[in-house]
């Protein structure tokens, strides 16, 4: 069956009936984004990428809205380039990346597709952890390089019996909870209310690191979460402590993780996402006790695919009706 947003988006009038061009003004493009998802963008809207503006800066007054995704930032010195723009769309949950309050000053709209991708992020929140703990990726070259022939592989750590603690009991954490429950853990969650829900709440992200053994981040990005997991928490946390961080890379004092990590303060670390994107040189990329990903949390075909139709989805009623569907401003 079609997901209801692909429905809706198909019968919006989407070309105009007598020349077959797009009845929305262009869009600029802000990122790069999978084949597949960018042809749909374009079966909908003219895109103009960045390269294209640059060239040709009088495309600057046709744009009408910006999609992107978020780990790309928008600046306002890009909003103030485009006199007609009025809603800037992001492919994914988080926008911390886009400068909001700029955006409200000049009444642009910004909308993110929340809830599609909570599935592929909470999956893979707990395919890190497992990796980490049972050590995944050292078994697997283990195998490959011969080593198993001279000696047994190293005994890892069980997830069963351990407690975890959420810092962001929100959309995605509670999916991350949905499916470590059945692991028999011990819940925890950090956040600034008290949620109606079964698990004990921590007022103080220390307090609970202290108390945990796990402590995944999926929480915002931005000023107020800004590297709230820092020396201090990652002490209280402690040598058989690790954390798992799909959240934003901005939440965690990377200097402080580094050196915890190489200390043993803390056992380990799984972490999708990082202070600067890619990844460049980082003492992280040569430390054996991480499992490292490349921002894919919602990096999964099908997901990425109904983020874009949410994204249109936005994009079609907000020119049609001047109301988006899932807006953040
Ligand atoms: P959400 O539903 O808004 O949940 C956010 C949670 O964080 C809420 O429970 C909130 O609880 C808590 N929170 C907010 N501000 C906080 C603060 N200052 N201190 C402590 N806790 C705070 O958001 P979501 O849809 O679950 O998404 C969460 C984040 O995941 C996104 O913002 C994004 O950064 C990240 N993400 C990453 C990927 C990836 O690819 N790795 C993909 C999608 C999203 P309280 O209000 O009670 O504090």
């Amino acid at each position: 069956m079609m997901a209801p947003e692909l429905a809706a988006a198909r019968q919006e009038p989407e070309k105009s009936p007598v020349d077959g061009s797009s009845v929305f003004p262009p869009l600029l493009k802000v990122g790069v984004f999978p084949e597949a998802v960018e042809a749909r963008f374009r079966s909908v809207f003219a895109m103009i990428d960045e390269e294209a503006l640059e060239q040709d800066p009088a495309l600057a007054a046709l744009i009408g809205g910006i999609v992107t995704r978020s780990n790309y930032r928008i600046t306002a010195e890009l909003m103030d380039r485009l006199p007609r723009l009025r809603i800037i769309t992001t492919n994914g949950v988080g926008y911390d990346g886009i400068a909001l309050e700029h955006a409200r000053q000049r009444g642009i709209a910004v909308t993110n597709t929340p809830d599609v991708l909570n599935k592929a992020v909470a999956e893979l929140a707990v395919g890190m952890l497992l990796a980490l703990l049972r050590r995944v990726p050292a078994a697997d070259s283990y195998v490959r390089s011969g080593a198993w022939e001279r000696s047994p592989f190293p005994l890892g750590a069980s997830l069963a019996g351990k407690k975890v603690g959420i810092v962001g009991l929100g959309r995605i954490g509670k999916e991350i909870v949905q499916r470590l429950v059945p692991f028999e853990v011990d819940v925890s969650y950090f956040g600034r209310a008290r949620q109606e829900v079964p698990w004990r709440h921590f007022d103080s992200l220390p307090a609970m690191a202290g108390h945990v053994d796990v402590l995944i981040l999926s929480c915002p990005g931005g000023a107020a979460t800004r590297h709230i997991v820092d020396a201090e928490v990652l002490h209280a946390l402690g040598p058989n402590g690790v954390v798992v961080n799909v959240a934003r890379g901005s939440v965690i004092n990377e200097a402080d993780l580094c050196q915890a990590l190489a200390s043993g303060t803390i056992q380990g670390a799984a972490l999708d996402v990082f202070e600067s994107e890619p990844l460049g040189e980082s003492p992280l990329r040569s430390l054996p006790n991480v499992v490292l990903a490349p921002h894919i949390g919602s990096a999964t075909h099908e997901t990425r695919q109904q983020m874009a139709e949410l994204a249109i989805r936005n994009l079609v009623s907000f020119f049609t009706t001047g109301r988006a569907i899932t807006p953040v401003v």
